[in-house]
Formats: structure tokens, C-alpha cells, sequence
């Protein structure tokens, strides 16, 4: 069920969205970053192969609820709404959401994107973030596919802010220093997040996969990962 075997090891299926940098996007037709550095060591300490498919967010899910999806790595927050559709590891990398937007827009606080045009990723916590202040169904939010064409909306102003995950939107400013973007965040607004591996209910992977996870911040190669990434 979890796959064919390659050699004496048992290859999973893993469905990302990779235009979420630094933890996955494309780079010369390959799925690279954080999540796929740390799935690679924490697999391999597991036992397991992983193939990486850049699957898109809701074919992700999609996938992993149908089985066709052993796991989803795409810095998935766990939420007590996707805890009672999926199993997470171990959380290994935490979070908080913040607003991008362009030099000028004024924004001091969550409260601020009140009145303006907001783009968010279709059904991530930047969505739900992004709710909490101006209400669901809002008709000032606009959900994209992907973070790449939220930024893209951003960039071409068809939005006034964009409401995401604070690595990703720094990322963001750090790789287009010419944009003019600037980001807050507000953690009286938005509460603290943690990713997890994500996997079908009732996988034995998630046992296996948390003792690796284990081993890798206990070895130094969590570290390591996390330097690469994030204080290179
Ligand atoms: N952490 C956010 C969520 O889980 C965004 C993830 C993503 O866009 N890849 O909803």
C-alpha cells in the first residue's frame, strides 16, 4: 500500500505545492528546499525512498485523503480541522502568518487589511488568518492556487496585501529586494503554528517517521538542514 519497492527500499509517494520558498520550489526541474532536505534525511534514516511530485496543494490533500499520496510535505500547518482528516509527525518547524505588501500600503497591524484587497493561497492558514479579520466569505479576498500567483497578484497589484506564512513571505522580500515589499506580523491576530509530515490516517509511517525525526535533531542533521536554509 505504501508503495512499489526500489532495491530493498519501500518508495512513497510524496505530493508537495512547490512555489513555497524556501521550503519547496522548483530549481532546474527538481523539487528543492528545507521540507525536502529534511524529508530526504528523515526518510532515509526510516528506511524509506521518497519521490517528490510537485502535485499542487489540493491535489496534495486530495491525494493523501485517496491514497494515492503517502505524504504531504509543503509546510503543512496542523491544524485540530486537518487533524481529524490526516496524521501528522512530530511538528518540526514553527510559524506565524504575516501580511506582504507594497511600500505605502500603511499597514501597522492585522486590523489594517480591513478595506483592502487581500490574496491569500486557496484553503491555508493564511486564508483562515486572513478571515479571522475580515470574515469569511469576504468579498475582498481572493484565493489563488499557489503562493507563486499570490505573489504574482501582489506584484501586479491586483491585491493590496497577501496574508501567508512568515518564513515564506521574508523569503519572498529577500529574493526581490526590488520589489518594495515589506512585511508585519501580529501575534495578538494570528496565532503560532507548527508544521508536520502529513500522512493517512491510522499510517504506520507516522511511528516510524517521528523516531527519525528524532534522531536527525538529536544528530545535528536538523541543524544542519536548518543553517542551509535559513542562516546561509
Ligand atoms: N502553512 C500554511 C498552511 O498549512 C501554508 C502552507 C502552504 O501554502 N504550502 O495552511
Amino acid at each position: 500500500k505504501d508503495g512499489q519497492k526500489s532495491g530493498d527500499k519501500k518508495v512513497l509517494n510524496v505530493g508537495t505545492e512547490a512555489t513555497f520558498i524556501p521550503f519547496e520550489f522548483m530549481e532546474k526541474g527538481e523539487v528543492t528546499g528545507f521540507d525536502v532536505d529534511l524529508l530526504n534525511a528523515v526518510a532515509e534514516e526510516a528506511g524509506y525512498e521518497v519521490k517528490i511530485e510537485n502535485t499542487g496543494w489540493d491535489a496534495m490533500l486530495a491525494g493523501l485523503q485517496g491514497g494515492q499520496i503517502d505524504i504531504g510535505m509543503a509546510g503543512i500547518t496542523m491544524t485540530d480541522e486537518r487533524k481529524k482528516t490526516y496524521d501528522f509527525s512530530k511538528p518540526y518547524f514553527e510559524s506565524i502568518g504575516m501580511i506582504a505588501f507594497k511600500e505605502g500600503a500603511d499597514i501597522k497591524s492585522a486590523e489594517d487589511i480591513k478595506g483592502k484587497k487581500i490574496g491569500v493561497q486557496n484553503g491555508t492558514t493564511g486564508q483562515f488568518n486572513a478571515e479571522e479579520v475580515v470574515g469569511e466569505n469576504s468579498p475582498d479576498i481572493s484565493k489563488y492556487e499557489s503562493a507563486a500567483l499570490m505573489f504574482q497578484a501582489l506584484q501586479s497589484d491586483n491585491v493590496d496585501v497577501v496574508v501567508t506564512d512568515k518564513a515564506v513571505a521574508e523569503a519572498y522580500k529577500k529574493k526581490y529586494p526590488d520589489s518594495n515589499i515589506q512585511t508585519i506580523t501580529d501575534d495578538k491576530a494570528f496565532a503560532i503554528e507548527h508544521y508536520g509530515i502529513a500522512f493517512q490516517k491510522g499510517s504506520e509511517l507516522k511511528a516510524e517517521f517521528d523516531q527519525a525525526l528524532d534522531t536527525i535533531l538529536d544528530n545535528g542533521k536538523y541543524a544542519e538542514i536548518y543553517k542551509k536554509w535559513f542562516d546561509g
